[in-house]
């Protein structure tokens, strides 16, 4: 062999064995496992609460003066959306970072709004059980898991309970009950090292009560709902206040706070949610308070961001890798105060329901843009910034915006990851059909 080839081939040799090192040095870096912290994990979804109902989110009444003074100690998210209007698909993509139509949460109890009577075979959709939730998530990295759920929505037929240790799920026995569960298992809960805790907040729910103090009476119908809505915001803003002092969540707790959607308050003619993907439906606060303050904790990044985040997040404070499947985005570079990697951010909320014929709505937010396609043809476009309340459809005029954030949404949800449907059955007790009844959840017309 001549040496010049010789000498090559040793060159080239060793220039590969310097790159494998390399490669091996990055892949090892990258893969070695970041030490697990102790932190407990707080998840409370506060149902039916908009955001722009809160004093910390520009609200003119303080509805809220427990989690105004936390939002100056935590991260507080300008921009969240929920990617469905209503609990089962909403709460379904906080447990597992997909959006509705991955995980085909979209038949629930809301299904049977219009139903006469109760078929006591109906099918309800429920997680499928090879999907990990986030309470499956903390489960293995060695949490005990604990879950208040005060939404029957929220419960073990629609696969919520995968991974706790302990769940009870009620039907609107309000935060006074809730607190009362929480407190009977506080020893439980902190006595067995770290722990994940999950509690679903109802009040904001309707029917609205009229909590004294807050409430203002108001002669105009509308006017009294909004203000009996408020009242309810600081009925549960100060039991949360109480589970907060009672369990120490100031001290090594990872908290978020959050709501599985928000509640049309006549902003574009109707009252209550699951009706459309209209930002008063989807808009909701997100709140993160943690265990080690990051220095400047003033900081309220204005990026698009989603619920679909909180599971992605949650595992990079711990030390969890990322999920394979998670579809939302770890919040933490935002914590950080690094907007760049969510500027070309799109998120596509999705609502599907079959009440008597199927209702399907498809949205892309992007940037300034709201569209939203609403079967079986109209499409809407809103400038999310100029135009705050929606009330300006700029379909015509952004055609081509509308039709390329249509086709990002087609393409995306023709390209995911999508589990197949699971169902179960229900069958409800007449104690909690008047009660689905009186929240609007069936309809005796
Ligand atoms: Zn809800």
């Amino acid at each position: 062999m001549n040496n010049k080839i010789n000498t090559k081939i040793l060159i080239t040799t060793g220039f590969i064995t310097g790159l494998s090192i390399l490669t091996l040095l990055f892949v090892f870096s990258s893969c070695k496992k970041k030490e697990l912290k102790n932190y407990n994990v707080v998840l409370v979804v506060i149902d039916t609460l908009r955001s722009d109902h809160l004093p910390f989110y520009g609200y003119k009444k303080n509805t809220a003066p427990f989690l105004s003074k936390l939002s100056e100690q935590a991260v507080v998210f300008e921009n969240a959306f929920s990617v469905s209007s209503w609990t089962s698909p909403a709460t379904a993509s906080i447990f597992t970072s997909l959006y509705p139509f991955q995980h085909q949460v979209l038949m629930g109890l809301l299904a049977i709004r219009m139903a006469k009577e109760l078929d006591p075979n109906m099918e309800i959709n429920k997680i499928p059980p090879e999907i990990t939730t986030i309470t499956e998530v903390l489960k293995k990295a060695g949490y005990s898991t604990f879950g208040v759920s005060d939404n029957l929505n929220i419960g073990e037929k629609q696969g919520f309970t995968q991974g706790f240790d302990k769940f009870v799920c009620n039907m609107y026995h309000k935060a006074p009950e809730v607190n009362k569960t929480l407190k009977a298992w506080k020893e439980e809960i902190t006595g067995s090292g770290k722990y994940f805790l999950y509690i679903h907040y109802m009040d904001p729910h309707a029917p609205y009560h009229r909590r004294e103090p807050w409430y203002q009476p108001k002669e105009d119908r509308q006017e009294h709902l909004i203000s009996a809505y408020d009242s309810e915001i600081n009925f549960v803003d100060q039991h949360l206040e109480e589970m907060y002092k009672l369990f120490g969540w100031d001290k090594n707790t990872l908290l978020v706070v959050t709501a599985d959607h928000g509640e049309g308050l006549w902003d574009h003619g109707k009252m209550g949610h699951g009706n459309s993907l209209y930002r008063e439906e989807i808009q909701v606060p997100l709140m993160i308070y943690l265990p080690e303050p990051a220095p400047d904790m003033s900081r309220r990044p204005k990026a698009l961001v989603s619920t679909i985040d909180i599971l992605p997040t949650v595992r990079d404070i711990i030390g969890l890798p990322r999920g394979k499947y998670d579809e939302g985005m770890s919040l933490v570079p935002l914590i950080e105060g690094k907007e760049e990697d969510f500027k070309d951010r799109y998120l596509f909320p999705y609502l599907w329901k079959s009440v008597k014929k199927v209702v399907e709505f498809k949205s892309t937010i992007f940037r300034k843009w709201q569209f939203i396609f609403t079967r079986p043809k109209k499409r809407e476009l809103f400038n999310l910034i100029g135009d705050k309340l929606e009330q300006h459809n700029h379909y015509f005029k952004g055609f081509k915006i509308a039709r390329g954030l249509e086709k990002q949404f087609e393409e995306f949800m023709k390209a995911s990851k999508k589990y197949k449907k699971k169902s179960s059955n229900i069958k409800l007790d007449q104690d909690n059909l008047e009660k689905l009844k009186s929240l609007g959840y069936v309809d005796d017309n």
